[in-house]
C-alpha cells in the first residue's frame, strides 16, 4: 500500500474523520472519432462548481450509511441515476492532502475512491439523467464530461485533457486508474503527460513575456 493510504476497515476506524467517495465510471465502446480514431473506452469526470475537474460522489456519514450506499446516495443528486456501488469497487483510500499533491495524515478528510466499470448504454443513460434531472445539474456539477484516451496528429486528446485543473488527488486517481486498468499503455500516457508539461512551460513563457512587455514584475 503507497505511504499515506489505508485500507477501507482502517479508514472507518477513524470515527472522527470525514470521508468522502468518488467513483470512476467507465465503458467500452466501439465508437471512433471523425470514423477511424478508436475511443476505445469512455471514462466519466464532471466539471465542477469550482471550475475543477473531479470523479463524481461527495461526503458520507459512515454513522449513518454504508460508504457505498453514501456514494450511491451523492450519485443520484449529482448523476440522477443512483448507480450501484460495491466494496468490491473499492480501490483506495488516504487522507486527503492538504493542497494538491501526494496524501498525507495531516487533514481529517479521508478519501476513498471507486472504479465501476458498466455498459456504454449506461453511460448514455447518465449523460442525459445528469443534464435532466439530477437535483445538482448547473450547481454543484456543471456537466459530465469524457475523458478523451487518444492523441490526435496534432497531439491534441489526453495530452490537452491533463492540462486542465483537478480537485485535490483526482489527477492522479485517474493517472493510476488509466494504467491500472490499462485503458492507455504506460507509453502513450508518458507522452500525453509530456505534451501537457510542455503546455504548461509554454504558459509560464507567454506571461513573462507579458510582464516584459508591461514591464510589470511577475
Ligand atoms: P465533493 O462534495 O464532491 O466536493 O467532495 C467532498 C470533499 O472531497 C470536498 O472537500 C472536495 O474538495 C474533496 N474532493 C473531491 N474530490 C476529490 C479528489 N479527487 N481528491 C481530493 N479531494 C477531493
Ligand atoms: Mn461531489
Amino acid at each position: 500500500m503507497a505511504s499515506g493510504q489505508m485500507s477501507r476497515d482502517e479508514a472507518l476506524e477513524c470515527t472522527r474523520c470525514r470521508h468522502a467517495c468518488h467513483v470512476m465510471l467507465y465503458s467500452e465502446t466501439a465508437s471512433q472519432l471523425f470514423g477511424r480514431i478508436p475511443i476505445r473506452y469512455i471514462v466519466l469526470m464532471q466539471m465542477r462548481f469550482d471550475g475543477l475537474l473531479g470523479f463524481p460522489g461527495g461526503f458520507v456519514n459512515p454513522s449513518e450509511e454504508t460508504l457505498e450506499a453514501g456514494l450511491t446516495r451523492e450519485l443520484l443528486e449529482e448523476l440522477g441515476v443512483a448507480v450501484p456501488v460495491s466494496t468490491e469497487d473499492h480501490v483506495e483510500s488516504c487522507f486527503s492532502p492538504p493542497r494538491s499533491g501526494t496524501c498525507s495524515s495531516s487533514s481529517r478528510l479521508i478519501l476513498h475512491f471507486y472504479v465501476k466499470k458498466i455498459e456504454e448504454e449506461q453511460i448514455r443513460e447518465i449523460e442525459k439523467a445528469a443534464a435532466s434531472t439530477a437535483a445538482d445539474h448547473g450547481l454543484e456539477v456543471l456537466g459530465m464530461v469524457r475523458v478523451p484516451l487518444y492523441t490526435t496528429k496534432s497531439g491534441g486528446g489526453l495530452s490537452c485533457f491533463l492540462s486542465h485543473s483537478f480537485i485535490g488527488v483526482a489527477r492522479s486517481q485517474l493517472l493510476n486508474s488509466l494504467l491500472r486498468l490499462h485503458l492507455v499503455s504506460p507509453g502513450d500516457l508518458r507522452e500525453a503527460l509530456r505534451g501537457s508539461q510542455r503546455r504548461h512551460a509554454e504558459s509560464a513563457q507567454n506571461l513573462q513575456a507579458v510582464f516584459k512587455l508591461t514591464g510589470e514584475q511577475p
